[in-house]
């Protein structure tokens, strides 16, 4: 392998025939390959070796097979392919690695780089997959359409009785598949322009809304516009933003991914804000890369690498202001399931945990493995069931262990999968985003 600095394209290897291979402009770099040391250091921290003990469920094992492929050793088969697609994408191999191998953009790379492949010759899975983000996830009418069935089947009492009569006699692959479909009878979140404006201001921000966390949990959105403006901060949402894209990055699609990123920096810069607010760690540590995604292009590069610095995580922003004023009591006991993309992409670990600590009457019980993945990693626990439910019933009985009122997290694939955790276990337990449970004490701090 020729070397090359960290994350440059390569487009060596473009030239084989026969089968797949990785072609395009995302070929991983040989450099961040050649990081890995084979140390085996982030084994322990993969859940989806610490599920299988297999050696190519590890991220060792994937990035041998990464190399592999890129260097024409082996094609990229079906069979290659299934360990890419078992892997979550949720970066605690990063996090552990003491040789600082970048694995999510290799990964994210391989992906694209076996999707700039002619389309017919791509897995019809994959293709599948990209069609159904580019088609429904990354346009909003045929997103709240599908959303609407969704609401449909909720209110309507039919998931009820899913979840209630019904689950005994289901199949139990059906039964987990439909634990996983969110409970959708609150009123979406679609406001936007100004959604708050607090008497004294002492700084201007954006909101993402995002694709689907508005329409599945609108309290996490009108819960952070309000501790928002309690941290003196009036809050804007503009109407031209889509979709972050990270779904589509994750599943390889990276001209999606781009379109979508162009649309949001052009959307955001014209709103003029001093940050742009996310409350999704998936979707945050998506924007925070934007910089990288789009850094061939001459015209969007530059502004991507502005836009990318003026990202910020809620909890990470909150942290930083005068948030703990005028705080209520809240008397619960609270875990912290720490999101794979605020944790290990983005290196948030503390702000949570010091905004719980500032909640007057809050008990903190640690889960054992806090920053271990749920099994939720975007669509994961509806692509690899077995997996997810398996990585899940780890982390539920972290949780229970606990014995928490709260499961705290800061991302809606988390909360929608710790959801199905607590109807699969008939836990009484809430799930909810931490900028909830500071929300509940700065209406409490009100209330007195
Ligand atoms: S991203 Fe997560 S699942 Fe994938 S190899 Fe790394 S630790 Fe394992
Ligand atoms: S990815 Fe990092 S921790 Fe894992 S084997 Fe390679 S060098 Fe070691």
């Amino acid at each position: 392998m020729t070397p090359s600095a960290p994350g440059t394209p390569t487009h060596e290897h473009t030239s084989l025939s026969q089968g797949l291979h990785f072609v395009g402009p995302d070929v991983p770099s040989v450099a961040d390959l050649q990081n890995c040391i084979h140390c085996g250091f982030c084994l322990p921290t993969c859940p989806t070796y610490v599920a299988t003990g297999q050696e190519l469920e590890s991220p060792r094992g994937r990035l041998h097979l990464i190399s592999a492929v890129h260097d024409g050793r082996i094609e990229a088969t079906d069979r290659t392919l299934a360990h890419f697609d078992r892997c979550l994408q949720c970066r605690a191999c990063e996090t552990a690695c003491p040789s600082g191998v970048p694995y999510g953009r290799i990964m994210e790379d391989a992906r694209a780089s076996i999707m700039a492949n002619a389309p017919t010759a791509q897995p019809v899975s994959w293709r599948l997959r990209a069609l159904a983000l580019r088609y429904v996830v990354a346009r909003r009418p045929v997103l709240r359409f599908v959303l609407d069935l969704g609401r449909l089947y909720s209110r309507s009492g039919l998931q009820r009785i899913a979840r209630g009569p019904l689950r005994r006699l289901l199949p139990a692959k059906i039964a987990r598949m439909e634990s996983s479909i969110p409970v959708l009878t609150e009123t979406p979140f679609r406001e936007t322009g100004t959604l708050a404006s607090p008497r004294e201001v002492t700084a201007r921000v954006a909101l993402l809304l995002g694709c689907m966390h508005g329409e599945m949990y609108p309290r996490m959105h009108e819960a952070t516009v309000r501790v928002l403006a309690h941290a003196g901060c009036e809050v804007v949402a503009p109407p031209e933003q889509v979709c972050c894209g990270a779904l589509h990055s994750h599943a390889g699609d990276a001209e999606t991914a781009r379109a979508l990123a162009r649309r949001n920096i052009a959307a955001f810069e014209a709103a003029g804000v001093d940050a742009v607010i996310v409350n999704a760690a998936g979707c945050g540590a998506a924007m925070k890369e934007y910089d990288r995604l789009l850094r061939n292009d001459p015209h969007w590069g530059p502004r991507a690498q502005r836009f990318s610095h003026s990202v910020k995580d809620v909890l990470e922003y909150v942290a930083e202001r005068d948030f703990a004023h005028d705080l209520g009591t809240v008397d619960e006991t609270v875990t912290l399931q720490e999101a794979c993309h605020l944790a290990h992409a983005q290196k948030i670990r503390e702000a949570p945990r010091r905004i719980l600590r500032a909640i007057p009457g809050l008990r903190i019980e640690e889960l054992k493995t806090p920053d271990r993945c749920c099994g939720s990693a975007g669509i994961y626990s509806f692509v690899q069931p077995d997996l997810s439910a398996a990585i899940l019933d780890a982390k539920m009985e972290d949780v229970m262990r606990t014995g928490a009122d709260v499961i705290c997290t800061a991302n809606p694939g988390c909360t929608l999968q710790l959801q199905a955790g607590v109807v699969r276990t008939g836990m009484h337990a809430e799930v909810r985003h931490v900028i909830e449970v500071l929300d509940q004490a700065v209406r409490a701090g009100a209330a007195r």
